[in-house]
């Protein structure tokens, strides 16, 4: 019985951006009784069936996204015979579907890392149970990956996962429902570990794949201070520390050493906690912005964001900590007007952004926003293929709408066009090459132009162009442009490199 875990992908550039990093933890969490796993990532190259024999165990993991491939995967391997599992947030919200559309066995819901091997036992005993509850486990519970199952100049980043759950709850997003509001971290031994691995095989870029790396925020504590909430403040205190007790053991790594994260524009206003991510190498941060409007904001439940001035102030912080920004903004919102496109665009520009994504507002399962525009659509006649708009992941890529629902003064044909624009203008040489003038070389600044010109390609012309020729053509660029573009990114291996002390230890 051979063990597969695949990652499935409509598109596959040859080399990737970053790691997926569950299907090295799930290699992690299969039982050395089991062998060593074979892991397929699409986003490289697409699954080769012949490999998958009768008897085999495939685990698929999927997210909305890519839940209508992973079905496809999943039934090809169900008629060689092998036993098929699903796992991953979409699986997690609708086993019933993976079970009727992609020929699922067994579906984990949860967290796979400790019920992967009793699926794995149950496989080979001929019994899977239809469901497992993989629950929430600890920080202290999660596996470190097997990096050494990674196939060699495949991928720019390396991504390494410190916390999970957000304490927030803003109305596009799933996971504070998912990964729960209560932030769950990893040991900073384990995290570190890790990291000095990833180093030694020439990582020298990683990603800190969190859900958000700042889970306490000043007026979190404030507040607990004012209620005389004595528990509630030291719990937070103690995560707080746990952040800062993980940066000051990244401050000690090789300082050609660049980690980027996600976390949420408050962070601005903790000018320590900006200090230590200086010093611990965490140069670049995606920050949700969504909304450059009050109006906006309030859309999304996202009120603790700042709109005008303030925000491009506030954005501006991170640039003077050598923090860079990739600042994610969503179109579509009820309140949005034709001029908030241009508002965004200029917002993004003046804000000192080095990476900007701009999406199509979409409902995804598991949020707020989801199940309210599910149930205004309870009565709408409209499908494609026989598939309700509703179930719109389910609809063929290429006959997929763009918008879901009805905005209340743009058709959604108005706002692709708008959004297509703001990614032009934003990603025109010109401006790319005025943004790159914080690198001192020639060499550098072309670099630049090469990575901003990759990131339009992957994520913004596949995304929301309608054209299957547009689709094909950025996807030829891109596979052309990751090559080059991941040897910028490759770094030396260290072999020897040691697992920085904890701070204590260091200090004696
Ligand atoms: S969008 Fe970010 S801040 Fe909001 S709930 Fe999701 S992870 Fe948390």
């Amino acid at each position: 019985m051979k063990v597969h875990l695949i990652n499935p992908s409509n598109v596959s550039f040859g080399t990737a951006v970053i790691t997926p990093r569950w299907l090295y933890v799930l290699a992690a969490a299969t039982p050395a009784a089991f062998g060593t796993p074979v892991l397929v990532d699409e986003t490289l190259a697409t699954t080769d069936l012949s490999t998958i024999q009768a008897g085999d165990v495939v685990g698929i993991g999927v997210h909305t996204g890519n839940a209508l491939r992973g079905y496809e995967v999943g039934r090809m391997a169900r008629e060689r015979g092998a036993y098929v599992i699903y796992g991953g947030i979409h699986a997690t919200l609708y086993p019933e579907e993976a079970a009727e559309l992609g020929g699922a066995h067994a579906v984990v819901k949860g967290d796979g890392d400790v019920a992967w091997g009793r699926v794995l036992r149950d496989c080979a005993n001929g019994k899977p149970e239809a469901l497992y509850a993989g629950g929430r486990i600890e920080g202290t519970e999660f596996l470190p990956a097997r990096w050494d199952l990674l196939p060699p100049n495949s991928y720019m980043w390396a991504s390494v996962q410190t916390v999970r759950g957000c304490p927030k709850h803003c109305s596009f997003c799933s996971v504070w429902r998912t990964d729960g509001q209560k932030p769950r971290p990893r040991t900073s031994d384990s995290v570190i570990t890790e990291i000095v691995e990833l180093r030694r095989r020439g990582f020298r870029f990683i990603a800190l794949a969190d859900d958000n790396f700042y889970p306490v925020t000043l007026t979190d504590l404030e507040l607990a201070a004012r209620q005389n909430n004595a528990s509630r403040l030291a719990e937070l205190r103690a995560i707080r520390a746990e952040r800062f007790g993980l940066m000051s053991r990244l401050a000690q790594l090789p300082s050609d050493t660049v980690f980027y994260t996600q976390i949420t524009m408050e962070a601005a206003e903790d000018p320590e906690f900006l200090a230590a991510m200086k010093a611990a190498h965490i140069h670049g941060a995606l920050v949700g912005v969504e909304a450059v409007t009050p109006e906006g904001l309030k859309d999304v439940y996202k009120d603790f964001n700042l709109a005008g001035q303030n925000l491009i102030d506030r954005l501006r912080k991170f640039r003077r900590h050598d923090i860079h920004v990739l600042g994610s903004f969503i179109f579509g919102l009820p309140s949005d007007r034709p001029s908030t496109f241009d508002a965004t665009a200029t917002v993004a520009e003046k804000a000192e952004l080095t990476f900007a994504q701009f999406v199509m507002l979409t409902p995804f399962p598991g949020t707020v926003d989801f199940e309210r525009w599910e149930k205004t659509m309870k009565d709408d006649p409209r499908h494609v293929d026989g598939v309700p708009l509703t179930r719109g992941w389910l609809i063929p890529q290429s006959k997929r709408p763009k918008l879901f629902w009805t905005h209340p003064v743009m058709p959604a044909d108005e706002i692709r066009r708008r959004t297509q624009e703001v990614w032009d203008r934003f990603y025109s040489i010109k401006t790319i090459w005025k943004r790159s003038s914080f690198l001192q070389s020639v060499k550098g600044r072309l670099a630049f132009i090469l990575i901003s010109k990759l990131y339009r390609r992957m994520y913004a012309d596949t995304g929301i162009a309608t054209d299957s020729a547009r689709v094909a053509w950025s996807t030829r660029w891109a596979r052309l442009l990751a090559i080059p573009t991941r040897r910028l990114f490759a770094g030396r291996p260290m072999p020897d490199l040691q697992v920085p002390p904890p701070p204590a230890e260091a200090a004696v």
